[in-house]
Order: structure tokens, then sequence, then C-alpha cells
């Protein structure tokens, strides 16, 4: 399989975290066993367990420490190969062969087919002859953020910079499924964050964003994951994301509430700590 790491890279990667856990009270380190770890490896998986996500910013914890997280968010933001949060599949498919790609679309587009059979269509009526293999390149596009690593996605766009003060990016566009009904939910990213002696350069914060929502989601792990990603990156004082959004699920289907949209946010650090920081953002939101 492709998805093995050799022996060398466990061990540098074993090393690694045990230096990140090391960095941080053991005390703290979360009571759930982890559920759906893609690892079969024992002795990583256990490093895994130990490891404590990066939830404390100045010295403030995050509820992600107090209360129960999901499997997501209690696996440190990156991988050892640079992947973040990936799909259990996400390995397999970022190393394969473009013979085995084209194989994967065909066999997605052989199911897509069986569906529109069951839904009474005929398959082979002109436009829908080639909906199948479009329907399969377009999902593996929209799910194609499993596959990022965040090395690329960032670049070296990290730089160390003197400035404390707070930096906003407003009106994001993101486009995501949601995981329930696989159907789209999109709108408007803002991100937030005060630092801490480094930067990244702005347009990856929408990068970012692309990566997380290029996937199965539910709003509201899309706005912790980006906001932990953005803590892990750069370490600053505080972290603020907030996204507002259209899900097709909600307005096109049951209750019906056209033009109705979800806002979820995601407060770390000082945002959280300190109601002026909160009222700062939110006032360049323009929200109050
Ligand atoms: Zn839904």
């Amino acid at each position: 399989m492709s998805n093995q790491i050799s022996g060398k890279e466990l061990a540098r990667t074993l090393d690694k975290l045990l230096a990140l856990g090391s960095k941080t009270s053991t005390s703290h380190h979360h009571p759930i066993p982890l559920k759906n770890s893609s690892y079969n490896n024992n002795n990583y998986s256990s490093v895994i367990k130990n490891f404590t996500p990066s939830s404390r910013i100045n010295g403030i914890y995050t509820p992600l420490q107090t209360r129960p997280a999901s499997p997501y968010t209690l696996h440190a933001p990156i991988d050892f190969d640079g992947l973040s949060w990936p799909s259990i599949g996400a390995r397999e498919i970022k190393e394969e062969s473009s013979d085995e790609a084209k194989l994967r679309e065909q066999r997605i587009a052989n199911s897509i087919k069986d569906i529109l059979k069951e839904l009474g269509e005929d398959v082979d009526r002109e436009g829908l002859l080639e909906t199948p293999e479009r329907y399969a390149r377009a999902m593996l596009f929209f799910t194609k953020g499993y596959q990022d690593d965040i090395r690329d996605v960032i670049k070296r766009a990290v730089f160390e910079e003197d400035h404390d003060e707070m930096v906003v990016v407003k009106d994001i566009d993101i486009y995501s499924l949601c995981e329930h009904h696989l159907v789209p939910f999109f709108g408007k990213c803002h991100i937030a964050y005060i630092p801490n002696k480094k930067v990244l350069g702005l347009s990856k914060l929408a990068r970012l964003a692309e990566m997380y929502s290029r996937r199965f989601q539910v709003q509201e792990r899309l706005t912790k994951q980006i906001a932990m990603a953005v803590s892990e990156i750069l370490k600053p004082l505080g972290v603020a994301v907030v996204i507002e959004c259209t899900h097709m699920c909600m307005v096109s289907r049951g209750v019906q509430k056209t033009g109705s949209s979800t806002t979820t946010s995601c407060m770390l650090g000082c945002f959280r700590g300190q109601q002026k920081t909160r009222d700062e953002f939110l006032t360049l939101l323009n929200r109050r």
C-alpha cells in the first residue's frame, strides 16, 4: 500500500511528536481515546494519543481541552507528511499514478450511473451520457483539500515581523460540501489573528480556508480547523474565525427557509479571553 511510511520516517516523526508532547503539560492530555485512527502501528497511535492539541495560546486554555472534542480536533493539526486531518484514503489518492486515478474516476462514475438508474433515469439519453464522468471529476475536485500538503499551501510565506496589531482578512469566499447531505454550503469566511513575531502572507489565509473547505464538512468543524491551523502555524497571541454560510440542504428542502444563513465562530487565545479584542474584531467585521 502506498500510504505506508518507512521505518526511518516513522522514527523521525515519533521524535518530533515526542518533542512536541513534552512541551505541553501532561496533566492536560485528553482522556478520550482516539477513534478512526488511520494508523495500525501501535507505537505511533500511542504517541498520538498522548499528544495535546496546541490549544493553549498565551497561557489561556481553550475549550478543546475542557470538553470532549471530535476525533478531528484530537489529532495534531499537521501530520508527519504535511497533510492536515486527511481522510483515511487521502494518502493513497495523493500518491496514485495517473492510470490509477483514471480507474478511480471510472469507479466513481459507475456508481453514479447506478444512482441515476435507481432514480428512474435513462442513463443513455444524450444529456446524461457524460454526466457520471463529469460528476466524478467534480466530486474529486470538491474533496481535493484532503490531499493538500500544508507546507505547499503556506510555502515560504511565514515571515518574522515585529507587528502586534490585529490582522484581519474579510470576505474570503468558501465553497464546501455538507457531509450529511453531500450538497453544497457556501458563503464568507473572516479570519483574524494577533501576531506573536510571525505573520503569514495574506493570500495564504484564503488558501487555508480553501484547503479545509474542499472536503466533506460541517460548518462548525471547518471553522475550528481553520482557527487551529493558523494557531499551529503562527503561534499567535490569538486567532478568530467567523464563517457565514448558506446551506443548500436547508434552503432547498425540508423547512425551505430561503435566504437563511448560518454563522459559526471560533475564538482562540486573547480573542477568547479578552472582550476588548473580540469587540475590536467584530467592529472590523461591521457586526456591531
Ligand atoms: Zn446538510
